[in-house]
């Protein structure tokens, strides 16, 4: 038995015709391709000298052969960590060590000026299209592999977080979790082989490699396969897919594209978005334009994906839905102590989804993890009457002023109703009398200007005078990671001293 491999790799051996598709429609990958790359590159991989248990580190570009390299590892029964490629040198450096392992893949290109990494682990090359040394020792062996035993809490991953609120950290996955989790998808988005889902996300992150490639694999659906989210591409493909997966820039880059209309969007079965907030705005003008709703889930590199708005039932913009079948879900006081519906409270949550600790971080492990299995997320939320879940923000981004708490997405909220306002943050600053303070951080719509006038005056009518921001300042953008989370730690440290 080797879980992940008997329910997503062995499967493609019965399937015929393209795994992965190009915009065009044409075959960029076959079924058969794929899983005899699989099988060669667990080969090559055993052949290193790596047992069962190592760990694989990479940095690649997403290309067919990362995921193959990826399905290698399944297959031999090692655990990979695939690595954000913005990482330069330096911050690589210190994940390859800090995972131990024994061995490190990378494109050719960049192999001379990550030379120095193997002082912690061998390096081996991996481009697209089949270059480099580790795809030269593959192309010499036998595509049939036997799977290597494993059990459902052995480790098939560790997954380095998005480091939104600090370093990342490498969350500890097995297969049980990755398993569960894509049944739940597959059965709660009704997937099947007929579906071709639009992937043009990233694959060293849970959103583009567990919650949109296991899905399409166990349900045997096709993916046309991009390497990134270009307007242009996606517009090409769009008539050949069923369904898309996106963060929420996705669909806020679509929407500035007037040929992105309901006749284009008209055949799409189902449209899903996460990886960071939704604005209400976008869930909107995304109905006006194509009539179709998008579905916004919540889930994170630990679990996994915890809520989803109904596929048949209501999807409510600004929730994200209640949680999925499996997943227990609470709004809890400091103590763990469930609150009553409608308040706010950390999110805590259990199931077989939900990992297995951090690497190498046994004090955050048990700071995070309770020993009744419940996870303290981090994030802020509340659920309402129908059991619909909201998030607030993150802990981390509460706004403490002289004792009272802010949320800031309250405020944000408020901000972003003013006429002339595309979005907003809004964050805390040091503050000599309150502690803190709130500081919000505007961006206009193009073409218009804002009155900040309206923006007080809006505040004044629907909020208490301690949460109004005591400074504002218009900027051209938020910043914002790859996953098109918006970086508030970054504003703190930018007006950390607005206040004197
Ligand atoms: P780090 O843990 O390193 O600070 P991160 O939490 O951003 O980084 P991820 O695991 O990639 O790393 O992201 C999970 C987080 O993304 C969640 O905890 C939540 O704050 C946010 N998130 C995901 N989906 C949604 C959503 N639909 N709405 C609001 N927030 C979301
Ligand atoms: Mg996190």
């Amino acid at each position: 038995m080797n879980p992940l491999y008997d329910a997503l790799i062995a499967p493609c051996a019965d399937r015929e015709g393209g795994f992965l598709l190009r915009p065009d429609g044409s075959v960029l990958l076959g079924y058969s391709e794929f899983v005899g790359q699989v099988g060669r590159y667990a080969h090559a991989l055993s052949d290193l000298g790596l047992e069962p248990g190592d760990r694989v580190a990479m940095q690649l570009e997403k290309s067919p052969e990362m995921l193959a390299l990826i399905g290698g590892c399944i297959a031999a029964g090692l655990v990979f960590l695939p690595l954000n490629t913005g990482y330069p040198a330096a911050e690589l450096a210190y994940f390859v060590e800090n995972s131990g392992a024994r061995l490190f893949l990378c494109d050719p290109g960049d192999r001379e000026a990550l030379a120095g990494l193997e002082r912690f682990a061998r390096i081996e090359c991996l481009g697209p299209g089949g270059a480099g040394s580790f795809a030269a020792r593959a192309a010499g062996c036998d595509s049939a592999f036997a799977p290597v035993a494993r059990g459902p809490d052995d480790l098939a991953a560790f997954l380095y977080t998005s480091g939104t609120t600090g370093r990342s950290k490498g969350a500890m996955i097995s297969h049980r979790n990755l398993l569960s989790n894509a049944r739940v998808l597959v059965e709660s988005w009704h997937f099947t082989d007929e579906d071709v889902l639009l992937h043009a996300l990233p694959i060293f992150h849970t959103h583009g490699l567990f919650v949109a490639t296991n899905v399409a694999l166990l349900s045997g659906a096709r993916m046309i396969w991009l390497p990134k989210f270009e307007v242009e591409t996606v517009l090409e493909a769009l008539p050949r897919a069923t369904t898309m997966m996106g963060v929420p820039t996705f669909y806020t880059r679509l929407l500035d594209e007037p040929r992105f209309d309901a006749a284009l969007a008209g055949h799409m079965r189902l449209f899903i978005s996460g990886s960071a907030p939704m604005l209400e705005e976008t869930h909107r003008q995304f109905e006006a334009r194509t009539g179709q709703r998008i579905l916004e889930r919540y889930g994170m590199t630990e679990t996994n994906m915890l809520t989803s708005n109904p596929y048949d039932g209501e999807r409510v913009a600004g929730t994200v839905g209640p949680p999925l079948p499996g997943v227990e879900l609470k709004v809890c006081d400091a103590e763990g102590k469930a609150l009553p519906d409608g308040e706010v409270g950390m999110i805590e949550v259990r199931g077989e989804n939900v990992f297995c600790g951090y690497w190498q971080m046994p004090e955050k492990t048990a700071a995070e993890l309770r020993e009744d299995g419940f996870f303290i997320t981090g994030d802020l939320g509340v659920i309402d009457a129908r059991g619909y879940v909201s998030i607030v923000g993150r802990g981390k981004d509460l706004i403490i002023s002289g004792g009272y708490n802010i949320y800031p997405k309250e405020v944000e909220a408020v901000i972003d109703a003013v006429e002339g306002v595309l979005e907003s943050a809004v964050v805390g600053a040091p503050h000599g009398d309150f502690g803190e303070s709130p500081v919000a951080v505007i961006v206009e719509e193009a073409g218009a200007e804002v009155d900040l006038g309206a923006v007080q005056t809006a505040l004044d009518e629907a909020l208490a005078r301690f949460k109004h921001p005591r400074h504002f300042d218009v900027v051209e953008g938020l910043p914002r990671n790859t996953m098109g989370k918006v970086q508030k730690a970054a504003l703190r440290e930018r007006y950390k001293r607005v206040f004197g």
